[in-house]
């Protein structure tokens, strides 16, 4: 069967390739841990969702190959239909529609408790990442421990099964670890950066009450800033306005969301953040970026102001879990807006190259491959 996959360490080596379909008594990645007796599911990929972090495996700045091979199949956004299931399987059948998570555990304490989005140990095994191949293909095994049932209402939005646990899990942290303040009701976020973790954010921010301003560079109008409208997010080009005049006007925010991918917004985000607020950074940030910025009035304010900065990466199950019911809470809420997220579809795996492409283009919210269905 047709896989998309990269050399990982060199650089543009995205390629077709030709990979043996799976049997349900598999082990995809025995060097990782092993799908116990019975509990494999095989499953139909349907659609696959790309990001930045593709793109920047592709040009090699990280992602590793399973063990004793010089490929890695990539792709972790995944979607597809049950096909087969082991005989202690009672989760999911055949036909279910399922995403299925990245993540696989490690040694450390988190990872035996299901919390291997939390893992302690410095590597992590990542499908379609870091050291286990991905979904980018026909079909794949997992543990039935990994796969998440998506509600067939939802599938239209079912690739967006991945990164909405990422969102979800992220603002499940910040309100958790705000529980540090006894009480805490957040009244307005700024949400940076409006790619598709800024807008689920902004949707997920907006069905918990809060007043959002989702920030991005360009002015509108455009897509992104209808997205945001039609949350009920107010839409701020920070070339119109920038991030101090905002605050300014509309009041310092309780809670930001960073998901620019640049690394000075992640500090810049300091800066504004009221008191007792939550910073999440969601950003994965390659390469190098020096910075000056004021960091005696940014420490100062930050602890006579009692704030907090989360990061958060990944999601397990029950984040999926959660990142679903929150789509399906925003469908009902703001009826056919999610979808317009997914702006560029591609055309099976044979259009990797224009995938890849696709990735480099601004105004691309959502690109995916559509495999099968
Ligand atoms: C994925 C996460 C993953 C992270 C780090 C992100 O693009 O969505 O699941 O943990 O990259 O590799
Ligand atoms: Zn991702």
């Amino acid at each position: 069967m047709k896989a998309v996959a990269v050399l990982p360490g060199k650089p543009s080596s995205v390629h077709l390739r030709d990979i043996p379909k799976p049997r349900l008594t598999d082990q995809p990645h025995p060097h990782v841990c092993l799908i116990p007796e019975g509990r494999a599911v095989l499953v139909r990929v349907l659609q696959v969702g790309v990001d930045a972090t593709d793109r920047e495996i592709n040009e090699a700045l990280y992602g590793n190959p399973p063990p004793g091979g010089e490929h890695l199949v990539i792709g972790h956004e995944s979607f597809g239909e049950v096909v087969e299931v082991g005989e202690r399987v009672m989760e999911v059948r055949p036909g279910d529609l399922v995403s299925c998570t990245v993540r696989r555990p490690g040694g450390s304490l988190h990872d035996k408790i299901g919390r291997n989005d939390l893992t302690s140990e410095e590597v992590y095994y990542e499908r379609g990442i870091n050291l286990c191949h991905g979904f980018l293909t026909e079909y794949f095994v997992d543990d039935a421990e990994y796969i998440v049932k998506v509600p067939p209402g939802l599938r239209h939005l079912g690739v967006l099964s991945e990164p909405a646990s990422v969102c979800a899990k992220a603002i499940e942290q910040a309100f958790l670890a705000q529980q540090r303040l006894q009480v805490w009701h957040p009244r307005r976020a700024f949400v940076f950066g409006a790619g598709q973790i800024g807008l689920l954010a902004t949707m997920m921010l907006r069905l918990r009450g809060l007043e959002v301003y989702t920030l991005a560079t360009r002015p509108a109008p455009n897509r992104k800033a209808e997205i945001a409208e039609a949350y009920g997010a107010t839409y701020v080009s920070t070339r119109q306005m920038p991030l101090a005049d905002l605050a300014k006007r509309v009041g310092r925010p309780d809670l930001i969301f960073e998901a620019t991918g640049d690394a000075e917004q992640c500090f810049r985000a300091m800066e504004v953040l009221a008191i007792n607020g939550a910073l999440i950074w969601t950003s994965i940030t390659g390469g190098t970026h020096a910075l000056s910025l004021d960091a005696a009035k940014i420490n100062l304010e930050w602890v006579l102001g009692n704030k907090l900065l989360v990061s958060s990466v990944n999601g397990n199950r029950r984040h999926f879990e959660l990142g679903l019911q929150a789509l399906a809470h925003g469908e009902l809420s703001y009826p056919g807006v999610t979808q317009r997220l997914l702006t560029h579809p591609v055309a099976g795996l044979d259009a990797y190259r224009e995938m890849m492409g696709l990735l480099e283009e601004k105004g691309a919210l959502k690109v995916f491959v559509s495999v099968a269905g």
